[in-house]
């Protein structure tokens, strides 16, 4: 059924900039400060003349992702009032930069960006039986939006894009991106048409409160299934914001949204525009960063295969440990053996790998003159398959070896002892 359309699918994300202070005021940037309402001024709890001041770290750090991305700076920014009233914002309004954004266009493997906005998060309600709480800790904590293009034609392909979204964001060291905490926030519009048709569906559902990456899979393709079958019944899909219940593994209707919002934006009269200069931005495109794409190849180029790459490029401090393991003098496919594979390393430091690593070697027993009796005891305690052996039967060898293993508590060099019991049964 769900073969009969072709699914259109484009992102919103939304992720919290880990800077010193807020977007618009000198508070502490830490919105999961346990200490409800310590991170609070004049500015981020809306009061009445309160004056807002642009956060130039959290635009710089903005740019600098939007850049990295492959999205389109632009040179002025100018700050709007998003007018709309909720519990949780208590000045009555947002401040976004909807029409002059930080970055317009460009594209991600393949997926165009429409636009780039920084704008303030929002106070936290916290619900209890009787009453509603609000911790304004969050509120004003600047909010990284990127808004896609509906280019996705498959699910896996979004989730790959927002998960690479992630990894840049944590390479750049611009925002935590945890998903679970809330860091990173995802909506997923997604609407169906004919395969072939061209112009877009006149609906989209928007899903809200994705919260994992599996939750993200999970959700799309059942919202896609019912889509289809919706339309096969010849009924008519709605623009609305749905959620998604894992235990029913249904989705359900949140809100429909008939009549367009309207947010009444005016230029925030307090924020003069932002003419961002060409010193201003060469300092941001000119930036030396590393980013997960470029590390897959550099990687790639040392020989490692494409699991290891997986799983260094997706840990960065995993990575670091790979680096320092190199650095005492071990070769790229050994390093990543150690730091991916070895279970055994994995809480222990480079130099503790290092440790044991020399230990296993030095330990060896590699002379022949200590070997050799131990070999010929072995070969007088074993006459049957000594015989096997010298008839042709090769896992005979084997057996020797692990006997001469098991009396020097597998500290014989195997190799040698091969060699010793070729000589001396020849
Ligand atoms: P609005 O202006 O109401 O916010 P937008 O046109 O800005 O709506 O689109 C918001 C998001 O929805 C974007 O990520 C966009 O890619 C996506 N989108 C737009 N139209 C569709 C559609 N028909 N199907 C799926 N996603 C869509
Ligand atoms: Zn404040
Ligand atoms: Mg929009």
């Amino acid at each position: 059924m769900t073969q009969d359309y072709s699914m259109v699918l484009g992102l919103e994300i939304h992720m919290q900039l880990n800077t010193d202070s807020k977007m618009f005021c000198g508070c502490k940037n830490d919105p999961f400060e346990s200490d409800a309402n310590t991170n609070v001024c004049p500015v981020c709890l809306g009061l009445p003349g309160a004056m807002p001041v642009p956060n130039l770290n959290a635009l710089k750090n903005a740019q600098l992702f939007a850049h990295s991305v492959g999205a389109k700076l632009q040179t002025k920014i100018i700050y709007e009032r998003k007018n709309y009233f909720y519990p949780d914002l208590p000045k009555g309004f947002q401040l976004t930069c909807p029409h002059n954004p930080i970055a317009v266009g460009g594209s991600l493997n393949g997926i165009n960006f429409r636009e780039i906005h920084l704008e303030e998060d929002t106070a936290k309600s916290i619900h209890t039986d009787d009453l509603t709480l609000i911790d304004f800790n969050k509120s004003g904590v600047p909010l990284l939006e990127i808004v896609t293009e509906p280019d996705f034609t498959d699910i896996d392909q979004a989730v790959e894009f927002c998960k690479e979204i992630q990894l840049i964001a944590r390479y750049l060291g611009v925002s935590e991106a945890d998903m679970e905490k809330g860091n990173m926030r995802l909506e997923a519009n997604i609407s169906v048409r004919k395969p072939g048709q061209v112009e877009l569906p006149n609906y989209r559902v928007e899903m809200k409160n994705i919260n994992s990456f599996s939750f993200m899979k999970k959700a799309l393709q059942h919202e896609l299934r019912r889509q289809a079958e919706t339309l096969v019944n010849g009924e008519v899909l709605v623009q609305e914001t749905r959620g998604f219940n894992e235990v029913t593994g249904k989705t359900f209707s949140q809100r429909s949204k008939e009549e367009a919002n309207d947010y009444r934006y005016f230029p925030e009269p307090d924020i003069p525009e932002i003419e961002v200069d060409d010193k201003w931005m060469s300092e941001i495109t000119t930036r030396d960063v590393l980013l997960p794409s470029e590390l897959r190849l550099k990687l790639k180029e040392k020989g490692l295969n494409d699991q290891y790459i997986l799983r260094l490029v997706g840990d960065f401090s995993l990575y670091e440990k790979y680096l320092a393991v190199m650095d005492l003098g071990y070769s790229p496919s050994e390093s990543a053996n150690f730091v991916v594979n070895i279970s055994e390393y994995k809480e222990k430091s480079p130099l503790e790998i290092d440790k044991i690593e020399k230990l296993k070697k030095t330990s060896k027993i590699t002379d022949e003159a200590i070997l050799s009796p131990i070999v010929e005891t072995v070969i007088n305690e074993n006459s049957k398959v000594v015989s096997d052996f010298k008839s042709g039967n090769a896992s005979a060898m084997q057996f020797l070896i692990g006997q001469v293993m098991k009396s020097t508590q597998g500290k014989a060099d195997a190799q040698i002892v091969a060699s010793i019991l070729n000589k001396l049964l020849a």
